[in-house]
């Protein structure tokens, strides 16, 4: 493709893109297809000549449209919101436009530089001290492996330069409440700790980690020969946003030399609120945090920031430094590569800056606002419901709400008729929930925060919810 016939396409793309998010209401927010509907379209062996690209572009219409589930639909109240706002795609445009691999500072020295600079930012934003520097990793996933493994070779001086695990005299333990995202479990077996020493902790009725139950494991497992090594706060939950008591698990985490890694990756967004930060009280005594602006800063997949107090340790684990990665420059600048796993990086600095600079920080706080505002007006229509329940506080934009007819009892029809109201949204394309199971309940869960979810979206979906409950 020359310059001259990607402009052509490239407009017609941008239009597509710009026809696509203006019309994303009328489409069916979870995609209708069945599996393999979509691979049954194309053809099995590669193509082995080229076609005209407007034919290309026909076919997203045609064959990769319908297999899209909307994320950034009105009517998106699934998982959690993943808002992909369109100064974030005209980034991502950009970034590819200069294909650049941002692996080392001489590898492009404006990707890490925006990024420090971005990163330094959103520090101030979510209202972290200067104790704290910042580098992007691609998903939460990751960044929770990165601590863990930052973690485990504080603990052993670092192993991985001898025997590594394998060797150590103790078993090194991990520690995070019941409620803690699957990402924390996979982290702890990855970084081999093994599932025998990953000890999740008792919650609370609001779902969060009850810190004295903590103290006992620490004690009991330093008791049995093992080593407290890491203790994994998580602020607001997947299921319901539910907050870690994150100053006592740093002072326990401080007693018995263990790292404290905040996950925060949806909640984190909502620090760049003042109100908000009593919510993660403590997290100075972290040692490491991520936070996700990809799921609810506007910023696009992937883009996930990593907070740490020591770069220095944090390098120390991931850099391999062989000759023919060493620069002359090495001294004086960051190379991003040796802060995470992957050695290429993509240029996402841009996401955030041409976010930023687009919507301001009021903008994404009014945003953020409103969305807040619209989850207490469900949560105070589901409360003067009289046949309905929350099961769990509303911090946020989560609610955990089931449906329960008068005289109904706790059990498997009440949880299948939970499930069937969830399925009935689901299936009629204007909003899109999860089913989920909270201290072993089937719950509807509502999670608000796409771009353009306004008051009217969340009406509509209370009337389809009670409609859906009544049997229409
Ligand atoms: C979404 C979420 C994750 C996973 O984030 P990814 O960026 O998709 O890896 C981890 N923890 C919590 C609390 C989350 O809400």
């Amino acid at each position: 493709m020359t310059p001259e016939e990607f402009r052509r396409t490239g407009h017609a793309l941008v239009d597509w893109i710009a026809e696509y998010r203006a019309g994303i209401e009328r489409l069916p927010v979870m995609s209708p297809a069945a599996p393999g509907a979509t691979r049954a379209q194309f053809p099995a062996a590669p193509p082995e000549r080229g076609a005209p690209m407007d034919v290309v572009l026909a076919d997203l219409d045609r064959v990769i449209l319908p297999g899209i589930t909307h994320w950034n639909h009105p009517g998106f109240f699934a998982y959690f919101p993943s808002n992909t706002s369109l100064a974030s795609v005209l980034a991502d445009l950009a970034a590819a436009g200069l294909g650049a691999q941002c692996m080392s500072w001489q590898t492009s020295p404006a990707a890490t530089e925006l990024e420090e600079v971005v990163m330094d930012w959103l520090r101030q934003m979510v209202g972290l001290s200067r104790q704290f520097t910042g580098v992007i990793q691609g998903f939460a996933s990751t960044a929770t492996l990165v601590a863990l493994l930052c973690a485990r070779e504080r603990s052993t001086n670092f192993s991985q330069t001898r025997g590594g695990l394998q060797a150590e005299e103790k078993p090194l333990v991990v520690y995070a409440s019941e409620e803690s995202h699957s990402s924390v479990w996979k982290a702890a077996m990855l970084a081999g700790f093994g599932k025998a020493h990953l000890h999740l902790i008792e919650t609370d009725e609001n779902h969060a980690l009850i810190p004295k139950k903590l103290e006992i494991a620490m004690q009991d497992d330093d008791e049995r020969g093992m080593r407290p090594c890491a203790v994994v706060a998580t602020t607001g939950t997947t299921n319901s946003t539910a907050l870690d008591p994150v100053s006592d698990m740093a002072m326990l985490a401080k007693l018995w030399g263990a790292w404290l890694h905040v996950d925060a990756a949806m909640a984190g967004d909502a620090m760049i609120l003042p109100e908000c930060r009593w919510m993660w009280q403590g997290i100075e005594g972290a040692d490491s945090i991520v936070l996700n602006p990809h799921k609810w800063l506007g910023v696009g997949p992937d883009f996930s920031a990593y907070f740490v107090q020591d770069p220095q340790h944090l390098v120390r684990t991931m850099s391999t430094n062989p000759a023919y990665l060493r620069t002359a420059q090495d001294t004086e600048v960051r190379n991003f590569r040796d802060w995470g796993i992957p050695l290429g990086r993509r240029f996402r600095a841009l996401k955030l800056w041409f976010v930023l600079r687009d919507q301001g920080v009021e903008g994404l706080q009014a945003r953020l606002r409103r969305d807040l505002q619209n989850a207490q007006w469900l949560k105070e229509a589901v409360d003067a419901a009289p046949d309905w329940q929350r099961t769990a506080p509303v911090h946020l934009q989560t609610l955990c709400i089931r449906h329960v007819p008068a005289g109904a009892a706790d059990g498997a029809a009440l949880d299948a008729h939970n499930l069937s109201i969830a399925e009935t949204i689901n299936r009629g394309g204007r909003a899109y929930v999860t089913p989920s199971v909270l201290k072993g309940k089937q719950i509807i869960r509502v999670s608000i925060g796409a771009e353009t979810t306004e008051r009217r979206h969340v009406e509509a979906l209370w009337a389809e919810l009670r409609a859906a409950a009544r049997g229409r």
